[in-house]
């Protein structure tokens, strides 16, 4: 993403590094005014779990009632709080829970702006819950434990605190350059000791090559590691999560997407 103003200098550089290159979207500021607009028109139509992207509370009602309603084939945990104190939930889904099948495990969500991976979580359970008739062989052999939304706070930052005015916003963390970013932010809320910037990436916070490659230890930063492996509420909680099924997860999948 390049700010108009340093567009030129940007084109430039490009071609003297013989570097190839081509504009997905021209206007970032404006394709998120029309997400905005389809937002809008979207809450006056349809209710089907894929027909717009839903607030965390919507999310979490969903799950409670599917357990109400489904009483043999769904459970609904919460795994453990994010640092706002909100609870992180997981959907069983099984259809014999005393014979203990393997497990495949899915989260989404864990970056927060890439709202079109909780929707497909929530996809996902919808047509293993809602729509046995099809998915039964889906169910038949496994059990699948479900968070649609692992980084809760970050996603519901990225849906109360859109501003497309292009000002600097240094004071909330990110690197500053467009007041978009608090739509694109990726991170948890978490404060940071001794920093002005907020948040940790998460899925840089496993205690595995911990802070190695692709991640920084710089708080301002989209993609920082965190204090130490673990430091965060919603790692640890996956990370507690994933232990005590250890055995029988054969499959974990995280969904990510494209921003
Ligand atoms: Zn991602």
């Amino acid at each position: 993403m390049v700010a108009p103003i340093n567009r030129i200098i940007f084109q430039k550089f490009l071609q003297q590094n013989y570097i190839k290159y081509e504009i997905k979207v021209k206007d970032v500021h404006n394709s998120l005014e029309d997400e905005q607009m389809s937002l809008f028109m979207m809450r006056s139509r349809g209710r089907g779990v894929v027909s717009q992207y839903y607030r965390y509370d919507w999310i979490q009602s969903y799950l409670r009632k599917l357990e109400k309603k489904y009483r043999k084939l769904v459970r609904v945990e919460s795994i453990g709080k994010t640092y706002e104190r909100r609870d992180i939930l997981v959907i069983q889904i099984s259809t014999d829970r005393s014979a203990r099948r393997p497990i495949v495990l899915i989260d989404a969500g864990i970056h927060a702006r890439e709202w079109i991976a909780p929707s497909m979580a929530l996809y996902i359970i919808n047509q293993l819950v809602e729509r046995q008739e099809g998915t039964e062989e889906l169910t038949a052999k496994v059990d699948w434990h479900i968070i649609p939304v692992i980084n809760p706070d970050g996603y519901e930052y990225t849906h109360t605190k859109v501003r497309v005015v292009p000002v600097r916003t240094d004071a909330e963390g990110g690197s500053g350059q467009l007041g978009a970013r608090d739509r694109l932010w990726r991170k948890n809320r978490s404060k940071i000791k001794n920093s002005h910037c907020r948040g940790t990436d998460a899925n840089r916070n496993f205690d595995l090559h911990w802070n190695e490659v692709g991640a920084s230890s710089d708080p301002c930063d989209d993609t920082f590691s965190g204090t130490k492996g673990f430091s965060e509420a919603e790692s640890q909680a996956l990370q507690k999560y994933a232990l005590k099924y250890q055995n029988r997860i054969k499959m974990y999948l995280t969904l990510h997407c494209y921003v």
